[in-house]
């Protein structure tokens, strides 16, 4: 058996630990929070292999967390019977960053300490909160179903160094002591945690317990005390409750647990479905964007249960990806216990469910849209050109997508997205049949396009887009309350009835008369273009550049040339 050995913390670790130090002092308590989530991960790990093999228990299958605290020797110690650690488990989950994206973690942190508190819980290194009020740690652990010989100690002051060393350990699960900063005291005071307990498990399925001391010395006549375990949290899953039970905080605060996000999330949309399929899903919609939502790999995906025993994190298949910002839990009472990732992929069961939840995602957006044009200004200013993948998605889906789209136009000129199409119908001019927009790189220059210059002498309104995926948008959207789209920079320019004949008339005369300049650029520029034009769509600039009516737009061009192509 290896004795004791020290090792060094991932360079990323210390880094993470001196900035938790120092920028979390003013919210100190989340270490609870993510100590006991990790808790509760563990349990839900066990319980789900016991499936299989229900011998892991070691005949102890009432999965807990017991908290105690001594004022004494000022410790506080979680002990939980969930999965538990062997030794390389140890040394990967506290002596490193394990997930991806931890160097984007460090440099989103700024010092300001709400914000960088919001991300700690995000980035999922929880575990390292618990140097904000120790000074030292120790975990004892043991992997369930293996021999008791097979314990191990992890120690560390949360400085470089941490050190591991074997153990004989007769219960699997977790134990963390903590040694507490004398001026973190105050974790050790029984109400102040019962208060913490309730206010960060009262959702989650796992009984959280503290030792209480009754005293039962009336009776003997001496004194006597009798420490007794007693639940102090509601342990119940949030989502099996029925709607009109729960109340806003608690749906927030259980939000906060599963998404890791500090933040309130701007909706959500609790529901039991009875029937051929059963289940029950809680949707959320964050406030703010994740690091990584444009990044392949991302975090995506709802959490899976089946009937109330977790199965999986970040299950994909129940949503479309251009909802992949949406957070929740899914519960359903038909599929196998043992269903896997690749079995979801193919369930038919499953692909009724995700058009359902998909559903269910747009109406929650078209509420929140309706009730709350301040939060949902929030919810698109972070998500939207997410969203805005949706159409070449999601066909069938497509008009109540176009519904939540929003833009910024010509109408205010400003860079806020925030007109509707259905703002931009609703101040169409007479005669008006098309929805006419530009795509540019940025809105500084979508909004001074020289081909806009007819369109604000004439007063019709024009989108201005600037988002990458805007052609994207704009080849798969189609049309809006009949009305098709029209980009200002391709083909003919046609403004319907709103040119009167005069006009039009006039702009054939110029044409005329102007044929031997033109004749003379086409000369000149030769093959580099397909024509050359008179037109009206200039007032002040001289010359602009179109796209043939079924060329590729400019910026999906960009993107072909970036590609290689
Ligand atoms: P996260 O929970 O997001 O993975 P943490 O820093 O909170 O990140 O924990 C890191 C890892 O340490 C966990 O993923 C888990 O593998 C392990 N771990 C932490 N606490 C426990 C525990 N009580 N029981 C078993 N494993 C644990
Ligand atoms: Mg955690």
């Amino acid at each position: 058996m290896e004795s004791k050995q020290t090792l060094g913390f991932q360079t990323e670790v210390k880094q993470l630990l001196q900035l938790m130090i120092h920028s979390l002092y003013s919210n100190r308590e989340i270490f609870l929070r993510e100590l006991i989530s990790n808790a509760s991960d563990a349990c839900d790990k066990l319980r789900y292999q016991a499936l299989d093999n229900d011998a892991l228990y070691e005949g102890d299958a009432e999965l807990r967390v017991e908290i105690s605290a001594d004022r004494e020797a000022h410790t506080l110690t979680l002990r939980d019977n969930g999965i538990g650690m062997d030794r390389d488990d140890v040394i990967a989950n506290l002596g490193t960053i394990a997930r991806s994206g931890t160097m984007e973690f460090l440099k989103q942190l700024t010092g300001e300490q709400k914000k960088d508190s919001r991300l700690i819980g995000q980035f999922g290194v929880g575990f390292y909160s618990a140097f904000i009020v120790a000074d030292e740690v120790t975990v004892n652990t043991r992997k369930a179903g293996t021999p008791a010989s097979t314990g191990v100690q992890w120690q560390s002051r949360g400085e470089g160094e941490f050190t591991v060393e074997p153990l004989e350990r007769a219960e699997h699960g977790t134990e963390i002591i903590l040694h507490l900063r004398e001026d973190a005291l105050e974790f050790a005071e029984e109400y102040r945690l019962r208060h913490l307990i309730r206010k960060y498990s009262d959702h989650i399925d796992l009984p959280v317990r503290m030792q209480t001391v009754v005293d039962s010395s009336e009776q003997e006549g001496e004194e006597k005390t009798v420490p007794v375990w007693e639940t102090v949290n509601e342990a119940q899953a949030l989502w099996t409750r029925p709607r009109s039970d729960v109340s806003d905080d608690e749906y927030t605060s259980f939000y906060q647990h599963i998404a890791h996000d500090g933040d309130a999330p701007l909706a959500w949309s609790h529901n039991r479905v009875e029937g051929k399929l059963e289940y029950t899903s809680l949707l959320y919609v964050p406030s703010k964007a994740p690091f990584d939502l444009y990044q392949r790999e991302g975090v995506r995906g709802l959490k899976l249960y089946v009937q109330r025993v977790f199965i999986m994190d970040d299950a994909e298949q129940f949503l479309p990806l251009y909802l992949r910002f949406i957070k929740g839990v899914v519960d359903s009472n038909d599929l196998s216990l043992n269903v896997s990732r690749e079995i979801l992929q193919q369930d038919p069961q499953v692909e009724k469910m995700k058009s359902a939840l998909t559903k269910r995602a747009l109406d929650m957006l078209k509420k929140l849209a309706k009730n709350d044009a301040e939060k949902y200004q929030n919810f698109w200013n972070a998500f939207g050109s997410v969203l805005k993948e949706g159409p070449a998605e999601d066909f069938s889906n497509r008009q109540q997508i176009a519904e939540l789209l929003r833009f910024s136009t010509t109408h205010t000129d400003q860079p806020l997205q925030d007109q509707s199409l259905a703002d931009y119908v609703s101040r169409m001019k007479e005669g008006q049949q098309k929805i006419y927009y530009v795509v540019a790189d940025g809105f500084n220059a979508a909004r001074n396009s020289p081909q806009l210059e007819i369109f604000r002498k004439k007063g019709i309104e024009v989108l201005l887009l600037s988002d990458r995926i805007d052609d994207w948008l704009m080849a798969h959207l189609g049309e809006f309350d009949g009305k098709s789209f029209a980009d200002v920079a391709k083909g003919d320019l046609d403004l319907g009835d709103v040119e009167d004949e005069a006009e039009k008339k006039a702009q054939e005369e110029t044409a005329k008369a102007k044929q031997p300049l033109i004749e003379r650029l086409k000369g000149v520029l030769g093959e580099r273009v397909a024509d050359v034009r008179v037109t009206h769509r200039l007032t002040d600039s001289p010359a602009c550049v179109v796209l043939d009516e079924h060329d590729v737009g400019f910026q999906m061009r960009r993107l072909m040339e970036a590609a290689g192509q």
